[in-house]
């Protein structure tokens, strides 16, 4: 679904360093426009800005944060990523936020029906929005359909250690982001095992 697939890579554009710590892929203006680069025809915009200006790069990382607080809410009661659990939002003031960057650039249902595949109903962008308003939208209609939709309930965030990444489970014994935090995480209770049985060595 394109809707789940834009709303995690846009949640985990805040990723695990390599380190111990946590990267930034939309630190700057300049790596905004890279990541909108990439992703032109999943965000509605044939052309983005060249360089987003700071009200963009603003705007795009305030609703990161309102889209990664509803995050934290969806894997309950399992516990949030751990790269921002210590500043999620009210969830009152997440919703707010997004409702409002969905809410800038108002949309028509349009059917599209190709041969051979099933009709389909997406909301394209009405009237001549500036391309900020559409991207910042863009994202935020494609949480709305995350949230609503199936997968929300598949989402997890990795409890490997030092990953900080939310995920969708593709199947229902999945318990880490990607194999290599699955053997990481596998290492990490290996050496736990042996300090433990150490520690009650006489
Ligand atoms: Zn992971």
């Amino acid at each position: 679904m394109t809707a789940t697939r834009l709303a995690l890579e846009f949640a985990v554009t805040l990723r695990h360093d390599g380190h111990g710590g946590v990267a930034d892929d939309l630190a700057g203006p300049e790596g905004l426009a890279v990541w909108v680069r990439e992703r032109s025809a999943l965000l509605d915009c044939a052309a983005g800005p060249a360089l987003p200006d700071e009200a963009l790069h603003t705007a795009v990382r305030e609703l990161r944060a309102a889209v990664r607080s509803l995050f934290a809410r969806a894997v309950r009661p399992g516990p949030p990523s751990s790269a921002d659990a210590h500043r999620l939002l009210p969830e009152e003031e997440a919703l707010r936020r997004l409702n409002a960057a969905a809410a800038l650039v108002p949309t028509a249902p349009r059917l599209s029906w190709e041969p051979g595949a099933p009709p389909v109903v997406r909301h394209h962008p009405t009237g001549s929005p500036a391309s900020a308003d559409r991207i910042v939208a863009a994202l935020a209609r494609a949480a709305l359909d995350f949230f609503t939709g199936p997968d929300r309930a598949l989402l997890r965030a990795c409890p490997a250690p030092r990953c900080v990444r939310y995920f969708v489970k593709d199947h229902a014994r999945q318990e880490w982001c990607t194999p290599s935090c699955g053997n990481r995480a596998r290492v990490a209770r290996h050496h736990e095992r042996r300090r433990e049985v150490k520690d009650d060595a006489p």
